[in-house]
């Protein structure tokens, strides 16, 4: 049976160019570039909790770092610095092999570096931590958002809490939907890109990773603001936009968990910037809704009144 050193040096030990010392020693070192502010952010997925023991390990491997790197994104910082802390039930080598590479796939097409980590034998555990770097006093932060501001959200929603509800059964999709939405769900795509043109341009943002209402209701709470949100406007993605007479895929799009989308506001003049970033980023972003002074948030329905919000988005102790 392979060490835990074997298993570091063979799956999670690889050149770290970007750092003055990277996995192989107590810590790592690392040089912030000269005026950036280092960004950091740590995410954990449990087995039984945010994944099933038998998912595909390279799945799991990109999930694991895109979620951390959705928390950079919506801060509108550059991805670096990875670290790792892995629990393991038993040093299953096919299992490792195939986490580490979905894993170094994605650390690859962001320029992230794994520097170091943690191995232990226990409960399935996979916690991700990211380091980015962002201009000094420029972050993206949820507390931003102002009266009259526009609310904006990039690509589309739904689609993972609805391949999720498919996975649970009592949900009839197509062949090609639940293909579509089970991509989303298991290896989502952070918009690192679009967080980063937004830098300037938006005046709040946040990942969407709880669901839409919940999501949008952080920055509200935070910038100590309200919202109107035009529910036709929202980008549903085609799965969803097809059924939202059924109020369990309603659910899935205004508190549906997994989707990593951005969510962000952006004064009205700033339009033209944020379509601007969105091809940038080749995403493309909607703009659903508006900031008001006050608190609480509004869903404006298909004619034009004031719904009642019945969805709630996931948290882990409710
Ligand atoms: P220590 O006992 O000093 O904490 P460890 O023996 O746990 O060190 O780890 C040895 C080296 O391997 C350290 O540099 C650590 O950061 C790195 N490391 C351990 N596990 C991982 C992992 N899963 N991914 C990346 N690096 C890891
Ligand atoms: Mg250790």
């Amino acid at each position: 049976m392979p060490s835990e050193f074997e298993l570091i040096a063979r799956y999670f030990t690889r050149p770290a160019h970007g750092a003055r010392l990277g996995v192989g020693d107590d810590a790592a070192l690392l040089v912030p570039s000269a005026g950036m502010e280092l960004a950091v952010s740590t995410d954990m997925l449990l087995v039984g909790r945010h994944f099933l023991p038998g998912d595909d390990p390279q799945q799991l491997g990109h999930k694991a770092l895109a979620v951390n790197l959705s928390d950079l994104a919506a801060m509108g910082a550059q991805p670096r610095w990875a670290l790792l802390a892995l629990a393991l039930p038993e040093p299953d080598e096919d299992w490792l092999a195939a986490f580490s590479r979905g894993f170094f796939a994605l650390a690859g097409q962001h320029g992230v570096e794994l520097v170091g980590g943690d191995t232990t034998r226990g409960p399935l555990n996979l916690c991700v931590t990211v380091l980015g770097e962002v201009e000094a006093g420029r972050a993206l932060t949820r507390a931003g958002a102002r009266p009259g501001d526009e609310i904006w959200v990039s690509g589309s929603l739904g689609a993972a809490a609805l391949g999720l509800a498919q996975v649970q059964g009592g949900l009839a999709l197509t062949p090609a939907e639940a293909a579509s939405c089970l991509q989303r769900l298991h290896a989502p795509e952070p918009r690192v890109a679009l967080g980063r043109a937004l830098q300037g341009v938006a005046s709040a943002a946040i990942d969407v990773s709880d669901g839409l209402l919940a999501d949008l209701g952080h920055i509200l709470e935070r910038s100590g603001v309200a919202a109107e949100v035009d529910i036709q406007r929202l980008p549903a993605h085609p799965a969803v936009a097809a059924r939202t007479a059924d109020p369990l895929v309603r659910r899935c799009l205004l508190a549906g968990g997994d989707d990593y989308e951005l969510c962000f506001t952006a004064p009205p003049d700033r339009a033209q910037a944020v379509e601007a970033a969105g091809r940038t980023a080749g995403v493309a972003v909607t703009r659903i809704g508006r900031v008001k002074a006050g608190e609480g948030l509004v869903l404006v329905g298909a004619d034009g009144a004031a719904m009642p919000i019945v969805e709630r988005g996931y948290d882990h102790f409710a």
